[in-house]
Order: C-alpha cells, then sequence, then structure tokens
C-alpha cells in the first residue's frame, strides 16, 4: 500500500446521478449511500453532488445556499445547495452532499433519466451535462467552496464529461476516476450537443467524446479519465473483450494497465438473518437447523409439497437476458422430474414473466412462481430455500449470491463477473481449506447447468458437506468495509501516481 499521501488528505468529490434514501433506481443508488459513508469511517473527507430533481429537493432538511457560483453561459440558470445526507436504511446520515436546483432541468415529473412512459429525456445531454460540469468546476480554482478535492470519483455516464472538462479547462492538478456500474448504458447523443455542452471542437475525435459518429458520456469519461473502476475484478477483465465490452473493449482494453474491479459490499444490517424482520424465524451461524422453519413457511405460502427433506432452489432478479432466465426456461421441466423444488420471484420482459408463470401451472407443487416485486419475499426466499439460483449470463457484480451466502443458503451461479469473485466452488480442496460457500458452473448451456443442479442436490443430502457449505458462507465478511478500503488504497495510488 502507497505510503504518502495519508488518507487525511484524501478530499474526494463523488459525483452521483442518484442516492438512496433520496433518489435511487438500481445499484448505483446504494453504493452512492453506502460507500461515501463507509469511507468516511476511515477518514476519507468525501462529499457528493447530485441534481435536484423534486424527491432530492423534498428529502433535504437543513440547506444552505452556496454563494458565488460562476454563472455558466452554455447552462441555464441554478442555485447549489449544501447539505447532508438523511438518514435511511442501509445509508449514515450526515455525508455532505451539493445538491444542483436547476428547475428547467430536474424539476419534472418522472424518474431521474425518463419520463412516467419510460422514454428518456430530450434534454439528457444538457441535463447531466450541467451535472458534468459542476463537478469539474467544484474541483477547480474557480470553486466558491474553501473545499477542493484532490479526487473525483465519477459514477457511469452521467457524470462522465466531467474527466474531459477537467482536461480541457483545468489548471490545478486534481485526479479524476471512472466508475462503471452498468457498461449496457453509455450516454450517447447525437454530435449536434456538442454546441450545448461547452467543449472544444477538438474534443469531437476518435481520441476523445466521439463515439461511431455520436458523442458517449462513458466514453468520454473513460479516455480521459486517470484510473477507471467496476465493480469486480473479473468483470473488469470481462470488458475489455467482445461481447462484455459494449463496443467499448478496444479502449478499455488500450486501457488496461488503469482498470481495477472491486466487489461491491451488501447492507448488512438489512441482509442479517439474524435480526431479518421478514423471516419466519431468525437464526444464526450457531442454530443453522432452524433454517428449516423458514422453509416450511416458504413451501406452504408458495403452495409446494411441504418436504423438509427435499432440496428447494430459489431464484429472485429482473426478467431479462442477462439473468439467464432463458437457460432456467430450458433445464425446468428436467428439474420438475429431479427431486427437488424451485421458487421464483421476478419481473421484468413480458414474454419471460408470461414463460415463467406457466411453469407454476405445468408443474404444481415443484416450481412456484410469484411475478412481481416483493421485498418480504425475496427475504423469505433467502432464508427458505436451501440453495439459490443465478445463472447469470453476465454479472458486474451481483449481490444475491452475497445474501445467499450470508444466510447460509450456497448459491449455484454461472463462473462470470462478481459471482466467480464471490463464490468459492465446492470441491474436495475448498471442503479441506474451509473456503468452499456455493457451486459454479463454466459452460452456459443447459447441460452444464443441470449438472451443477445434480452436484447440488447430491451435496445437500451430505449433511456434513452441507454443513460445512453453509458455515463457511455465512462467516464471510461482506460488509462495505473491506471495499471502502480498496478504493481508499486506489485514491492513494493513482494520487501518487499523478502527483509524481
Ligand atoms: P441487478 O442490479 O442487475 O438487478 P443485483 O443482484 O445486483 O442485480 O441486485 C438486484 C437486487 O434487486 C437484489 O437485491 C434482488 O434481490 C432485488 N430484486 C430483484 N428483483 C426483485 C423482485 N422481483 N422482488 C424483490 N427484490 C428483487
Amino acid at each position: 500500500m502507497p505510503s504518502t499521501p495519508l488518507s487525511q488528505d484524501l478530499n474526494v468529490l463523488f459525483i452521483t446521478s442518484e442516492v438512496y434514501p433520496l433518489i435511487k433506481t438500481g445499484g448505483l443508488g446504494d453504493v452512492s449511500a453506502a460507500l461515501p459513508a463507509a469511507l468516511r469511517e476511515l477518514g476519507v473527507d468525501i462529499r457528493l453532488v447530485i441534481p435536484g430533481y423534486p424527491k432530492v429537493l423534498a428529502g433535504l432538511r437543513y440547506k444552505r445556499k452556496v454563494t458565488g457560483f460562476p454563472e455558466l453561459s452554455h447552462f441555464p440558470p441554478f442555485v447549489l445547495w449544501s447539505a447532508r445526507l438523511p438518514a435511511g436504511k442501509g445509508a449514515s446520515k450526515g455525508v455532505p452532499i451539493f445538491v444542483i436546483d436547476c428547475p428547467i432541468l430536474y424539476q419534472r415529473v418522472g424518474g431521474p433519466y425518463t419520463d412516467t412512459a419510460g422514454k428518456d429525456w430530450p434534454d439528457n445531454a444538457l441535463r447531466f451535462g450541467l451535472l458534468s460540469k459542476i463537478g469539474a468546476i467544484l474541483a477547480s480554482e474557480a470553486s466558491p467552496l474553501n473545499w477542493r478535492p484532490n479526487i473525483v470519483h465519477c459514477n457511469d455516464w452521467q457524470s462522465g464529461l466531467t474527466p474531459a472538462y477537467l482536461h480541457f479547462f483545468q489548471e490545478r492538478k486534481v485526479v479524476s476516476l471512472m466508475a462503471i456500474h452498468n457498461l449496457a448504458f453509455q450516454g450517447v447523443f447525437p454530435p449536434s450537443a456538442l454546441a450545448q455542452l461547452d467543449l472544444p471542437a477538438t474534443s469531437f475525435n476518435i481520441n476523445g467524446i466521439e463515439y461511431y459518429g455520436d458523442i458517449s458520456f462513458l466514453k468520454a469519461g473513460l479516455y480521459y479519465s486517470d484510473h477507471i473502476i467496476t465493480v469486480s475484478p473479473t468483470y473488469a477483465k470481462e470488458i475489455q473483450s467482445a461481447p462484455l465490452g459494449f463496443g467499448l473493449q478496444g479502449l478499455l482494453a488500450s486501457r488496461s494497465d488503469h482498470i481495477s474491479g472491486i466487489i461491491n459490499g451488501i447492507d448488512s444490517v438489512e441482509w442479517d438473518p439474524a435480526t431479518d424482520p421478514y423471516l419466519a424465524q431468525n437464526y444464526t451461524i450457531k442454530g443453522i437447523a432452524a433454517k428449516g422453519i423458514n422453509k416450511n413457511a416458504l413451501q406452504q405460502m408458495m403452495g409446494l409439497v411441504i418436504d423438509p427433506d427435499i432440496p428447494l432452489f430459489g431464484m429472485v432478479s429482473r426478467h431479462t437476458y442477462q439473468k439467464g432466465c432463458n437457460l432456467l426456461l430450458q433445464v425446468a421441466p428436467f428439474l420438475s422430474k429431479m427431486p427437488a423444488q424451485l421458487v421464483i420471484l421476478g419481473s421484468g420482459e413480458v414474454g419471460l414473466d408470461r414463460e415463467l408463470a406457466a411453469l407454476e401451472k405445468n408443474y404444481s407443487g415443484k416450481i412456484a412462481v410469484r411475478i412481481g416485486f416483493d421485498e418480504t419475499l425475496s427475504h423469505l426466499i433467502e432464508g427458505g430455500a436451501d440453495s439459490f439460483l443465478m445463472p447469470s449470463h453476465f454479472e458486474p457484480c451481483g449481490l444475491n449470491q452475497m445474501y445467499s451466502q450470508r444466510y447460509g443458503t450456497p448459491p449455484l451461479v454461472h463462473a462470470t463477473g462478481g459471482l466467480l469473485d464471490t463464490v468459492v466452488d465446492c470441491t474436495p480442496a475448498t471442503l479441506a481449506d474451509g473456503t468452499a460457500s456455493g457451486f459454479l458452473f463454466y459452460e452456459m448451456n443447459p447441460e452444464s447447468f443441470l449438472a451443477g443442479i445434480q452436484r447440488v442436490i447430491d451435496s445437500y443430502h451430505n449433511k456434513e458437506t452441507w454443513v460445512s457449505l453453509q458455515r463457511n458462507g455465512m462467516a464471510k465478511d461482506f460488509s462495505w468495509k473491506p471495499s471502502a478500503t480498496a478504493y481508499r488504497d486506489i485514491y492513494l495510488s493513482v494520487l501518487s501516481r499523478k502527483l509524481k
């Protein structure tokens, strides 16, 4: 680990388009709440900047206007508020936050990125251009604050232009990091948007923000940032080639010396079998047998045959190609003939919802399906199932495989991305050294998946093996602290590299 500068010298501006509990559409909202809180515990002075959507402004209690902010001729007028994050499940209160109050761009009914019909806001380039620009100004000499970051941490395409602004307009030394939470969304806009964004025409270049004739905010961030971070070491490698590079693999491969993968943490208060209020029975590593009460409750609730000895598989996910729903549909007829049961919870693409729902009718008593989003049931599945399925085609990090291990529910996962990095396959060697915590299958085809299911069933009936797997998983540390420590170490090493 680098020895200088000291962590108390780390001032980080964390630019994000969502943060729980103010506004959340996906995993970025959770990361933006948990990671800065964990970094502050490590002594890092990290502050957030976020657009002032209606829900964000409504959630702020004590806000103070930041005076003296320079006028930005390319963007509509705005006010910058300084406040602190409110408390919420999984978010520790008090993290400082700057909120951009620009009514023309952010005060509207709908989501942060789309209208109520799910259509992208037509002025998203300007909306997130402003977020990126303000992030860059807060890191510059023009900032009216008496606090200056030495690290700017950008998240996904919405703050992807910040490293470009820093490159073209920055007079003081500041390190920029680009974090990828979802490479599938890249913030691509027609070249005509350039005129609005206060970037030089020369930036519209293959060595710059140009992407197949358009502008890509994410590409800008990946090109101009000093370092790139994504949410698992394996995914960091996978995105450097097709198909998981989503068109950016060439650029990512050319920067491979400057890409790191850090696994996300989980909310270990919310997801704790010892205290989880959604379980029929709480349990700990010392009393795993009590987990059976949850299995009984789940079988009853879902209309499955009540049987304490039949291995019960669970799956909770968005119903999309990414999550491997097609593979599940292919193996379900075979699984229904095996001595096993399956509970499925999720929603997503209409066709997949329909086909998955039909499994319950065809295999009544053995396969149960609930279409929808149900937080309570998702906890009971983690607590009540014996094993959890994640046959994802790709998975940048994934959360459920970590919840499963913490709940003594060894997962069966496709060996990809964060799944490969967080689940240790059950083998004689890993059982012997006490690391085995689940099952991996390597080929994304029905035979390989079914062979994995058969391995789970066999291990389940070997009580000694099964309890070892459960104990090993439950003893693992999935909290944010190790991840936050890894982020802090990267801040330090990139800073010392740049300031050399
Ligand atoms: P992704 O962010 O790609 O959807 P993750 O595994 O990282 O996948 O996180 C998804 C989270 O959302 C998990 O906590 C999962 O349990 C939860 N989730 C997904 N679908 C549902 C659902 N239908 N009901 C309840 N929780 C769900």
